[in-house]
């Protein structure tokens, strides 16, 4: 591909709009763009059919209108642009057909809260995120709502959300004085990647129906040399990369860095932040671009938040912050922080929602595979904490003990060589370990996993954000004295949750005792996490905003559930499978052809020793005879769930399921340590993770 010129291409972008819309309906979508002004319905037709005519130039036969239910994943479905004309036809996109679609909902999840006779639902184009065409399809990004309005997907709470934070920003705004059209939210979304070998993944049923290995041994060289994080890039990996590169510049996904991360086959690419309405749908399309791409090189791209046990799982990190349409960052701290007020106000608008509301956040990362991450030393732990660093932690402090700040200067870096120009040192350093860290002008939201959709993470952090800017707005507005008042309540609050600031190591083993005795929050896996949703405040928040209805809330709530429930199940049957027609055989096989070894060597002479064969044969007897009855018990648990009933069932996912998986993997992999790799069914950890040239 040819940058600049080519960067795009596949978009119907700004530029384009410029140069095929008449000007009044230009100026009218762009006002809709960039001050999430109502569209003028009146504009559509002209719209659908400069869109119609780009499309066409593009190669396209037909469009979809493309929106994000429940499931986590992206919907689709393509309709033509042919219309009969005599014995003809002509390519047609109605306005009508550009701004509604009507999908069957009743296929959709909607957490119950809609029957499936009334199966009504409506796709409604969002102009907010621009079209494109791929693989000759015109893609119109939509949000997906029922008969009755309910929403039925991830966008319109997102840009529910948007417009939450941008009405209290404003409001923030104007006590400094400051008049701004639009407060957008931005977001970098890091995302985290596995590339492995299409020939071997296809061998292995976990990964193919689950999307991790259920089993696997360790591989005896895992990530402890610490040699493959920014490592030189493997020939086909480096090929992959490239291509994928192509491919999400030609639909105008700002993708900046690329490297290899922690773990081996482990990789990651970092976007330039956009708008979240817009980051949300390229993150979208990057996930699905990186799978698309990777069978061109014989290679198959894993998403899931921790395909291998025993090395670095997969994660996206969420970089957070709220700016105007004129380019003020209002979590910039500037050259002094200390007496930076706007700054100080937001941040603490930020601790303030996250310490009420730290629920909402854990609950808005929770999922099935992502419980295998938070907790584990490479991922945040599950308990909710901001660090804020050095500079800003002792801001904070000096406040909050209400003493003079004393600057600390960033000392001069010089790193003794002489040949380097000294460099300036940043005030903060990193912590890698905080699941909610303040890097330099924005937050970066740690936790979510790598096959996440990231709009529910910013749905939370926008909705309680919003929630916490309109408590100060509502205090401070009308204040005689404001400077005094808003002093005084970046300390009162600053002070009530001081608790939730914490700038130490969050995988040490101190932080979890302490966390406990602070009253944090600590829900380690989704059964637990999920519930919290129900809770009357995190309800309230939601639909105090104007981001969920109760239902919607609630629906959403046990959708996560229903999702974790099927998650687990299917992952148990897989193992179920597995166990019973392979491994299981396969090592009587073993043990057989052992037996006979040993028969043989006996029916020689009773002088030929067989202590290995014996030995063997006597462990893995007793651990084939382990599995089986793990598999018998596993069988019976998962038999004895109501999964009508998701409270109980997905308690019982969580305590009585995944530790009965636990088992029986555990004899499986040690059985594969002590089985000749010839009777072995499956590719190995070491066939997986080191097959790539
Ligand atoms: P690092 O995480 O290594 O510090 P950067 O600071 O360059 O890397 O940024 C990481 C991600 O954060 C990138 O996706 C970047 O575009 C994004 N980012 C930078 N500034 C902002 C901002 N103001 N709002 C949202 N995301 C941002
Ligand atoms: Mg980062």
């Amino acid at each position: 591909m040819k940058l600049p010129e080519e960067f795009g291409e596949n978009v119907f972008n700004d530029s384009v709009q410029k140069d095929t819309l008449p000007s009044e309906v230009y100026k009218a979508l762009r006002a809709t763009i960039e001050t999430g002004k109502r569209l003028d319905v009146s504009i559509a037709g002209a719209v659908a059919s400069a869109m119609k005519k780009w499309a066409i130039s593009k190669g396209a036969t037909h469009y979809s209108h493309w929106f994000q239910p429940l499931t986590g994943l992206t919907a689709e479905k393509h309709d033509s642009f042919i219309e009969p004309e005599g014995d003809k036809v002509i390519m047609r996109l109605t306005g009508k057909s550009l701004i509604v679609g009507e999908p069957d909902a009743s296929s959709f999840p909607s957490g119950g809260s809609r029957a499936t006779h009334i199966a009504r639902g409506y796709t409604a184009w969002d102009p907010t995120s621009p079209a494109f065409v791929k693989e000759g399809t015109l893609y119109i990004p939509t949000v997906f709502v029922s008969y009755t309005g309910e929403t039925l997907d991830k966008k319109a709470p997102l840009l529910r959300s948007m417009t939450a934070v941008d009405k209290q920003a404003k409001r923030i705004l104007k006590l400094f004085g400051i008049d701004c059209k639009r407060v957008s939210t931005t977001v970098g979304p890091e995302q985290e990647y596995f590339l492995i070998s299409e020939e071997e993944y296809l061998k292995r049923k976990d990964l193919v129906l689950t999307g991790r290995t259920l089993f696997g041994a360790p591989v005896t060289r895992g990530q402890e040399l610490e040699d493959h994080y920014f490592g030189t890039i493997k020939t086909t990996i480096g090929e992959y990369m490239r291509d994928l590169d192509g491919e999400l510049w030609s639909y105008g996904i700002l993708s900046k860095t690329k490297h290899n991360e922690v773990a081996p086959a482990q990789h990651e690419m970092a976007p330039i932040f956009t708008t979240v309405n817009v980051a949300v749908d390229s993150n979208m399309l990057t996930m699905e671009l990186m799978k698309k791409v990777a069978p061109r090189h014989g290679l198959v791209c894993l998403l899931h938040e921790k395909p291998f046990r025993g090395i670095n799982g997969s994660g996206k990190h969420n970089n957070w912050s709220l700016n105007t349409e004129t380019g003020l960052n209002l979590l910039n701290p500037g050259d002094s922080p200390e007496t930076n007020t706007l700054f100080k106000l937001v941040l603490t608008a930020v601790i303030k929602a996250v310490d009420d509301y730290q629920g909402i956040l854990r609950a808005s990362v929770a999922s099935a595979a992502n419980d295998h991450r938070l907790g584990a030393d490479e991922a945040p732990p599950a308990i909710v904490s901001v660090y804020l660093g050095d500079q800003l932690g002792a801001i904070v402090d000096s406040i909050v003990k209400g003493e003079s700040y004393k600057a600390a200067k960033a000392a001069k870096g010089d790193i003794g060589v002489p040949e380097s120009p000294i460099f300036p040192k940043d005030a903060t350093d990193r912590n890698r370990t905080s699941p909610f860290a303040f890097t330099g002008n924005k937050f970066e939201f740690r936790m979510l996993g790598s096959q996440a959709n990231v709009a529910d993470a910013n749905i939370g952090l926008n909705t309680i954000i919003a929630d916490a800017l309109e408590q100060f707005a509502d205090e401070l507005e009308n204040k005689s004295n404001l400077n005094d008042a808003i002093d005084a309540l970046i300390k009162r609050e600053l002070t009530a949750h001081y608790r939730i600031i914490f700038n130490h190591d969050g995988y040490g083993p101190a932080w979890e005792p302490e966390a406990a005795k602070r009253g944090l929050l600590n829900n380690k896996n989704t059964a637990d996490a999920i519930p919290v949703l129900y809770e009357e405040k995190n309800i309230e928040v939601f639909v105090k905003q104007g981001v969920f209805t109760r239902a919607e809330a609630k629906a959403r709530a046990d959708i996560r559930l229903e999702n974790y429930i099927k998650t687990i199940n299917i992952e148990a049957l897989t193992m179920l499978e597995m166990a019973k027609r392979d491994y299981i055989p396969a090592v009587s096989c073993f043990i057989a052809e052992l037996c006979q070894n040993a028969a043989s060597k006996q029916a020689l002479s009773d002088k030929i020793p067989c202590t290995t064969e014996r030995d063997l044969i006597i462990r893995l007897s007793e651990l084939n005879d382990k599995a089986s009855a793990a598999v018998k018990k596993l069988e019976a648990d998962l038999k004895s769930i109501d999964k009508s009933d998701i409270l109980s069932a997905s308690q019982a996912m969580a305590h009585v399921i995944i530790p009965g998986m636990d088992e029986l993997r555990r004899y499986v992999d040690e059985m594969e340590t002590l089985t000749s790799a010839d009777y072995w069914p499956y590719p190995t950890y070491f066939d997986l993770l080191y097959s790539v040239r």
